[in-house]
């Protein structure tokens, strides 16, 4: 079965897994911040917390902005549910935004009148996140004006967005959001294992994010009276234990050593597929001329219309041929949790229509060429 995403392990990578086996340090030790400071280094934000998924990173990320129960966030439906659960997490309201019919990602235009709709109705978000789907970036810029218009704050979940840029610089800067989430998972660009970070040019947030990724506890408080020594520490918020380990900090070093290597073999082979699909009955992706998406996700849309199949024989016929397609995404408002808290199917089209013919084709920066070919053949056969 080819996959439709895995990760590539170096011998270096696993010689710096192993050095730190046989160091002093296995959990949050030296290695941490030195993969801070590699992510820093490479995307230009000025802070970094890296934890142990980027489902805590969006988790402590809504906490630093002060989401908690009156407050609504907005994510896409277009995305894996962990960019709505982290909202639930914290107590806050969920709503979504529709997509862009191009991108498949959160619309600036079904923003903007959404957000005219919600001004009128005294229903504004505290946060919006916008989800880079399948490595493309947002359309930011729009977005990061609509925030200043109306008053919320951004986090980018750039979980498929390692290594994109946006307007020629590297997503994770955060010029138009106020935190930026990074994944580890092994499908994803560079992986940790488990493991995320969140980046932010702000001290304040760097400092509560780094708070609530270890119990809410602060071991440079100022000693108050002077009976209290080097043990000194003080919880002043109610935190998690989300630390990441330096065995997967050391994994994370060395892998992001080769990010822009890994986007650039991915641009290639996605290239490779435009080409080997151009006359076949499906959308290739569509790639928008503001950005250099991270190629995390090959999506494409089906002609249902003019097949005689439905999108689960073909799926089904491709997993028989070996090749191991997926679905990104089920559009969230329609999974039972969702429709317990009020949504319903219909509720974004946009997201439902573009669901309904998508597949995933395998996409991982070490796929060969004949792959890659077995897959166009496979794919070909099953849509004549
Ligand atoms: C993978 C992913 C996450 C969650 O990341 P984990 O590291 O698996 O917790 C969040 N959002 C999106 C869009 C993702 O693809």
């Amino acid at each position: 079965m080819i996959p439709y995403g895995k990760q590539e392990i170096s011998n270096q990578d696993i010689e710096s897994v192993v050095e730190v086996l046989n160091s002093d340090f296995i959990t949050q030790g030296p290695k941490v911040p030195e993969f801070e400071q590699a992510l820093i280094c490479y995307t230009g934000a000025k802070y970094a917390c890296a934890v142990n998924s980027g489902t805590s990173a969006l988790h402590i990320a809504c906490l630093a902005l002060d989401v908690g129960k009156g407050d609504i966030v907005w994510t896409t439906p277009n995305t894996f549910v962990a960019s709505a659960n982290c909202a639930l997490y914290c107590g806050a309201q969920i709503d979504f935004v529709d997509i862009d019919p191009r991108t498949y990602n959160l619309s600036a235009v079904f923003l903007s009148e959404k957000l005219v709709k919600a001004r009128q109705e005294n229903r504004l978000p505290k946060v919006v996140i916008p989800v880079h789907f399948s490595g493309q970036p947002c359309e930011m810029k729009a977005i990061h004006q609509l925030s200043l218009e109306y008053g919320f704050s951004i986090i980018e979940d750039a979980s498929h967005a390692v290594g994109a840029s946006y307007l020629g610089k590297p997503v994770g800067n955060c010029d138009y959001s106020d935190i930026t989430v990074f994944s580890f998972h092994p499908v994803k660009i560079i992986t940790t294992g488990e493991g995320g970070m969140a980046l932010t040019n702000s001290s304040d947030l760097a400092y509560k994010m780094r708070l609530y990724r270890s119990h809410g506890i602060d071991r440079d408080i100022q000693e108050e009276n002077n009976n209290e020594g080097k043990w000194f520490y003080q919880q002043t918020a109610l935190g998690f234990n989300y630390r990441m380990t330096d065995l997967q900090a050391a994994l994370g070093v060395s892998q992001s050593k080769r990010i822009s290597e890994f986007v650039f073999e991915r641009h290639r082979l996605a290239a490779r597929y435009d080409a080997l699909l151009a006359d076949l009955p499906l959308d290739r992706p569509y790639q928008s001329s503001a950005s250099y998406s991270a190629r995390h996700l090959y999506v494409i849309q089906l002609f249902l219309d003019s097949l005689k199949k439905t999108r689960k024989e073909i799926f089904n016929e491709l997993v028989a041929c070996g090749i191991g397609v997926n679905v990104h995404y089920i559009p969230v408002h329609t999974q039972p949790l969702y429709r317990a808290l009020g949504f319903n199917s219909g509720d974004f089209p946009e997201a439902e229509r573009y669901y309904s013919r998508a597949i995933s084709l395998p996409l991982f920066h070490h796929m060969t060429e004949s792959q890659q070919d077995s897959i166009v053949d496979a794919l070909t056969r099953v849509l004549a």
